[in-house]
């Protein structure tokens, strides 16, 4: 018996040594020193050894037990860390590694790119966005901006209808009056977005972007107008691009004047984009009238104001010499993925 126990030490201990990992460890260890174990086994043949034997064959059953304990607890504590090493070792990172790049990436539009650049340009001089409505009422369209129905100049807009009152907004001036009815002057904002008109030919599309802008506030000049304008026609188109005012006429405002600057395309010289005249207009202004002021409850005694619009498509051909309004609506991705 005593042989027996020998025999199972030395067979456990050789395969515990060999043991590939911790799991067939577990599966030994139930073998030999689980309930069914062969030592269990060998103590079962107690019963046949003499009385005065038995102490010496369970201490060496003991011995043999606390022999295996130790060497499978240290196996496995050599084997957890030979386990954990490999698992490192496989999920090491090589942070030096370039990183894998999107396939295809898109492109800000170029009229969202334009628009975005005029609005922070008109942010670094203190104006502040303002949002309306698409679908406007006639009062903040036209009534409220000096023109009231059967006003000839109703004719220059050709105006998409909705029922007679309730029309799409054919420029960004409604929210001028929005504003102006919300809120007591100082104003200085700025309004971007879609504006509709029903026309659609090679130089017009049904819809189309504007910014406007307003500054009331008292003792406002049209000095203060024209540094305004000429810093951003310069900040858009360089710092040497010359600019020049021409009187004109809107309903809204009073006096008026149309701004060109200094043809893009031949520097003054002339060519076809400017008609040979050297000039491209690129924006509308003035003075606000006192009429305006009226329907919104400003005393014009007190306040005066400026107002200006752009079309965003005419901005974006010229700074990007780009000579077919259509590109930027037929979402051809070879046209757009130049703007990148
Ligand atoms: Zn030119």
């Amino acid at each position: 018996m005593h042989e027996r126990l020998g025999q199972i030490r030395d067979e456990a201990l050789h395969a515990v040594a060999v043991v590939a990992d911790t799991r067939e460890l577990g599966e030994l260890k139930v073998r030999y020193l689980g309930k069914k174990s062969p030592i269990t086994e060998v103590l079962g043949g107690m019963k046949d050894v003499p009385p005065a034997e038995r102490p010496r064959i369970g201490e060496v059953a003991n011995q043999v037990r606390d022999a295996l304990a130790l060497a499978i607890e240290q196996r496995g504590e050599a084997l957890k860390q030979a386990e954990l090493l490999t698992r490192l070792e496989g999920e090491r990172l090589d942070v030096t590694l370039p990183g894998r790049r999107p396939a295809q990436t898109g492109s800000i539009h170029p009229l969202s790119r334009v628009m975005q650049e005029i609005v922070d340009v008109f942010g670094s001089l203190g104006f502040t966005v303002a949002e309306g409505p698409e679908i406007e009422k006639d009062f903040y369209n036209f009534e409220a901006l000096n023109i009231p129905r059967n006003h000839p100049s109703r004719d220059m807009q050709d105006t998409f209808y909705i029922s007679e009152d309730i029309l799409l907004r054919t420029h960004t001036s409604p929210v001028q009056v929005r504003t102006m009815l919300q809120q007591r002057p100082p104003v200085r904002i700025i309004a971007p977005g879609k504006v509709y008109r029903c026309d659609s030919d090679i130089t017009h599309t049904p819809m189309f972007h504007q910014v406007e802008g307003l500054l009331i506030d008292k003792k406002t000049t049209f000095a203060e107008l024209k540094g305004v304008l000429e810093y951003f026609c310069q900040a858009m188109f360089g710092a040497k691009t010359a600019v020049r005012f021409r009187p004109s006429f809107f309903p809204f405002t009073e006096p008026s004047a149309e701004v060109d600057i200094e043809c893009v395309m031949c520097r003054g010289k002339g060519c076809r984009v400017c008609k040979m005249t050297g000039w491209l207009e690129i924006l509308g202004c003035g003075m606000v009238d006192p009429n305006v002021f009226g329907s919104v409850e400003y005393d014009p005694e007190v306040y005066q104001g400026f107002a200006f619009g752009m079309g965003v498509e005419r901005i974006t051909m010229l700074k990007y010499g780009i000579n077919d309004l259509r590109l930027f609506f037929e979402n051809d991705l070879s046209f757009l993925a130049q703007y990148r």
